[in-house]
This record gives C-alpha cells, sequence and structure tokens, in this order.
C-alpha cells in the first residue's frame, strides 16, 4: 500500500517528558502538544507514541527513587498513565484538539486479527480528527518492562511498528539530543552530528551506546534499530531534539534538522 505523505508518527521519550527530579517537564510537554496541533492545522495526520508513565507515576507516588521491582513499576505506569493522558488531554484541548489512549503489548501487534483491530481503531481516530496517543501497556504486559526480552525498547521500536501500521510516511523520534551523531557526546565532546544517513550498518550501529540520562531507556542502539524497521517499509525517520519540538514545522517544510534516515523505496 502507498504510504500516506500527510501521515506522521511522533515519539517523544521520557527524558523529553521528565524533568531530572521526575516532575513532569509542562512547558516541554505544552510545546510540543502546540506544535502538533499546529501541524495538525497544515492538514497533517498525526500520531503520538509517548513513554513516561512510569517516571510520571513513581513521581506522583512520591517513590523515593525510580522502582526496580516489576510490580511497584506496574503499578507506577498504572498512576503515571492516567496522569500523562489527563494532561495530553488538556493541552491538547487547549488547542481545540481531541485525543484517544491506545495502550499494546506484544500480541496486539503480533497476532494478525488484533493487528486489524489496531489499525482500524487507529484509521477512525484520524478519520474523526482525533490524535492517538499510543504506549507500551507497561501495567500489563510484564516483557516490556522486563529489559532482557523487550518488544518496543521505551517505545522505540513500538513507534516504528505504529508508523508501518499506520503507512505513515515519516517518522519523527524525538530525544534528549540534536540527532545521531559519530559517537556519544556525552563521552565524546568532538563527536559530530550525522545529518543523513543512507544505510543503518553495523558500522553506523557501532556508534550508537545507550542512555545518557537515568530515565531515558533506549539510548541510541534502540532508536536507530526503530529506524532501521520504518525505512526497510521506505519511511523516513528523523532524530531531533525533542526540547525543540518547533522543529516539527521545518520538517514538513523539509528543511535538514538532526538526523535524516532516508526510507528506502
Ligand atoms: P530518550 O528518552 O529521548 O529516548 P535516551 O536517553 O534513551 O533518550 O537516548 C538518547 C541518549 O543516547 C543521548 O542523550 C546520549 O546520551 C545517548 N547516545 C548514545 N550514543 C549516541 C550517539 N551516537 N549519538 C547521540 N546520542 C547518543
Amino acid at each position: 500500500m502507498a504510504l500516506s505523505k500527510k501521515r506522521i508518527v511522533v515519539k517523544v521519550g521520557t527524558s523529553t517528558l521528565t524533568n531530572e527530579n521526575g516532575d513532569i517537564n509542562i512547558r516541554e510537554m505544552d510545546l510540543l502538544c502546540r506544535a502538533l496541533s499546529g501541524m495538525e492545522n497544515l492538514g497533517y495526520d498525526l500520531i503520538l507514541v509517548s513513554s513516561g508513565a512510569i517516571a510520571v507515576g513513581a513521581n506522583k507516588m512520591r517513590l523515593a527513587q525510580k522502582p526496580k521491582e516489576l510490580r511497584m513499576k506496574q503499578a507506577a505506569a498504572s498512576v503515571g498513565q492516567l496522569e500523562l493522558m489527563h494532561l495530553y488531554d488538556k493541552l491538547f484541548g487547549e488547542y481545540n484538539r481531541m485525543v484517544g489512549q491506545i495502550l499494546l503489548s506484544n500480541e496486539d501487534v503480533q497476532i494478525p486479527e488484533r493487528r486489524e483491530n489496531l489499525t482500524n481503531t487507529l484509521e477512525a481516530l484520524l478519520e474523526n480528527h482525533i490524535i492517538p496517543i499510543v504506549n507500551e501497556n507497561d501495567s500489563i504486559s510484564h516483557t516490556e518492562i522486563e529489559s532482557d526480552q523487550k518488544l518496543f525498547s521505551d517505545n522505540d521500536k513500538l513507534s516504528a511498528i505504529v508508523a508501518v501500521f499506520a503507512n505513515a510516511s515519516k517518522l519523527v523520534i524525538l530525544s534528549d539530543i540534536e540527532g545521531f551523531y559519530d559517537s556519544n557526546p556525552h563521552e565524546n565532546p568532538g563527536a559530530k552530528l550525522i545529518s543523513r544517513v543512507e544505510e543503518i550498518d553495523d558500522n553506523l550501529m557501532r556508534n550508537a551506546g545507550g542512555s545518557g540520562s537515568n530515565r531515558g531507556t533506549g539510548g541510541m542502539i534502540t532508536k536507530l534499530e526503530a529506524a532501521k524497521l520504518a525505512t526497510s517499509h521506505g519511511i523516513d525517520v528523523l532524530i531531533v531534539n525533542g526540547q525543540k519540538p518547533e522543529l516539527l514545522y521545518d520538517i514538513a517544510d523539509k528543511k535538514v534538522v538532526g538526523t535524516l534516515f532516508v526510507g528506502k523505496n
């Protein structure tokens, strides 16, 4: 099926949505909701894939540290998901936009019947100009939280899977950094930003390290894996700085921002 040129999946990570102490970064969230609403006005269909439930929940529950035990992570996710959606609903509402929640686990994308349901729901929401907000179903699907069996990996992979199902033409991954560098800039101050990638090969993968913050979980490895999947379906993938959601307008204007991984035809 041909890709829908005006359909964009945007993924936002925990380290963009929360501050160092785990508080929700309201300013960032508002800027994001405003930019996404503005893009909708330009005629784009948008799907938001949002992380952050566990961090936001842990903060709200006043846990002294990030929960380590699975059941506590799931409890935090359950509290945090509600808080996140409450805020998205409120902030998007300020811009006259409606949102709908979709929570997914492995089976939903692996079993064809469930996959069809997912696609139908996404289409129905978009047809009605409602912005779908997708997250992994952390409070139920333990494989997503337990690191060794992750399919979605802090939603980077999930965002690529959603982009493929939705026939999006672009996947924009908002991170806490300008884009993909030739090495981790937090370890190597001389690292250079790579603005365009045609081929995600092993060489490139070796330049990708794990997460720099204790809130982000995926780091660049999972973003490259997501980019590999999406580009193999012809989808352009961009990694850009989530602190500047207005960059989405530049992407719409086809300006060079962050790192572009070119979709293969
Ligand atoms: P997010 O919550 O936005 O997904 P992550 O912390 O998971 O953020 O991933 C981004 C981090 O990945 C960067 O802040 C950086 O510390 C780390 N990183 C590792 N290798 C690279 C690289 N080659 N280029 C850019 N960032 C890198």
